[in-house]
């Protein structure tokens, strides 16, 4: 009963930090969407909101009109997406150039999948950055921006091994990012595992872990499939049956989302990611069972 008392996920007030990933709308209907959830989210005071990059740059011109909106019309932080694909590095330094002259002092850097997709070898640009970690580097030479990375609780479908990743996130760590996010992941097992791993190797940066709600099973099984996360047999049971239901579906996947956060929560966690896949309202209510309310909420000035 004491442990119940004590419970982080219940004592509310603020403890917990939120951050949002959203992708570039590709149609102005998406964009209203975008829009929606950004201004549904924007008074909860993520510590920053991610914008993502599509296979290839494919969105390098979305991603930058949305992280400079984001500059322009919130107080938020924004941190743009980048990756390595397809680009010569002339290419890629412009892009960096070009948020910092924007406002965007916070940039995720990844190496990103290969063109041929996900399974294929992935083949460096001739003239590009070969690697997340040269990637890294090149930010660093470029401007004093704030580098997330990426981390893969059960390692990166290329990796042999998970201590080959931590190889990988020190070796990002040294070339200068200061924060990662994980891969999602269901069992929140996984995620602890890896931290404790990584701390026993001298990893002290935070570790945030990204949590995917459920919006859809199926899609979402297919993408696992091929990050190499693990879909649960008890997580497909839940969705069991409601194929034609789908505001039970919602449910489920905000309980399932809010069990997976308050776990955390409980365990010790402070600052969470939640890929949101443009939507609000189900990251919205998990924030609120968290505590994490608009400043006005909390009965405290913005
Ligand atoms: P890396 O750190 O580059 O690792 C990938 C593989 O390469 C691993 O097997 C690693 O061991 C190996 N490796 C890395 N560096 C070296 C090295 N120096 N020497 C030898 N081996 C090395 N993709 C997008 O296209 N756009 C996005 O916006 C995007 N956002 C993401 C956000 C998060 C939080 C995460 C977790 C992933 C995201 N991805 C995105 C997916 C990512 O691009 C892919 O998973 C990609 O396959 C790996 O890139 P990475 O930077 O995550 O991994």
């Amino acid at each position: 009963m004491a442990d119940d008392i004590q419970r982080a996920s219940r004592s509310g007030a603020g403890a917990v930090k939120v951050s949002f990933e959203f992708f570039p709308p590709k149609t102005p209907e998406m964009d209203t969407q975008l829009w929606e959830a950004i201004t549904r989210l924007a008074p909860l005071r993520p510590k920053f909101i991610s914008i993502t990059y599509g296979a290839g740059g494919s969105t390098r011109e979305r991603t930058h009109a949305t992280v400079s909106r984001i500059v322009k019309e919130t107080m938020i932080r924004p941190a743009a997406h980048l990756t390595c694909v397809a680009a010569g590095r002339a290419e890629v330094d412009s892009v960096i150039r070009g948020y910092w002259n924007a406002g965007v002092r916070h940039i995720v850097a990844l190496r990103g999948d290969p063109a041929g997709g996900l399974g294929s070898r992935f083949e460096a640009h001739p003239d590009g950055y070969a690697t997340s970690t040269d990637l890294v580097r090149g930010i660093r030479r470029i401007a004093d921006f704030d580098i997330t990375v990426s981390a893969y609780p059960e390692k990166h479908p290329e990796s042999a091994t998970i201590d080959q990743d931590i190889d990988v996130l020190k070796a990002k760590i040294d070339a200068g990012a200061t924060r990662a996010i994980t891969q999602f992941f269901f069992d929140n097992a996984h995620y602890f595992r890896f931290l404790d791993r990584a701390r026993a190797r001298g990893v002290h940066i935070p570790i945030l872990p990204g949590i995917v709600p459920v919006q859809n099973f199926r899609q979402t099984a297919s993408f696992a499939a091929k990050t190499g996360a693990t879909m649960p047999n008890w997580l497909a049971q839940r969705f069991e049956g409601l194929d034609d239901d789908p505001a039970t579906r919602r449910l489920i996947a905000a309980a399932v989302a809010a069990e997976q956060a308050i776990d955390l929560v409980d365990h010790g966690v402070t600052d969470l990611h939640f890929y949101t896949m443009n939507k609000a309202d189900l990251v919205f209510a998990v924030c609120h069972l968290l505590g994490v309310r608009a400043p006005a909420e909390q009965g405290v000035a913005p």
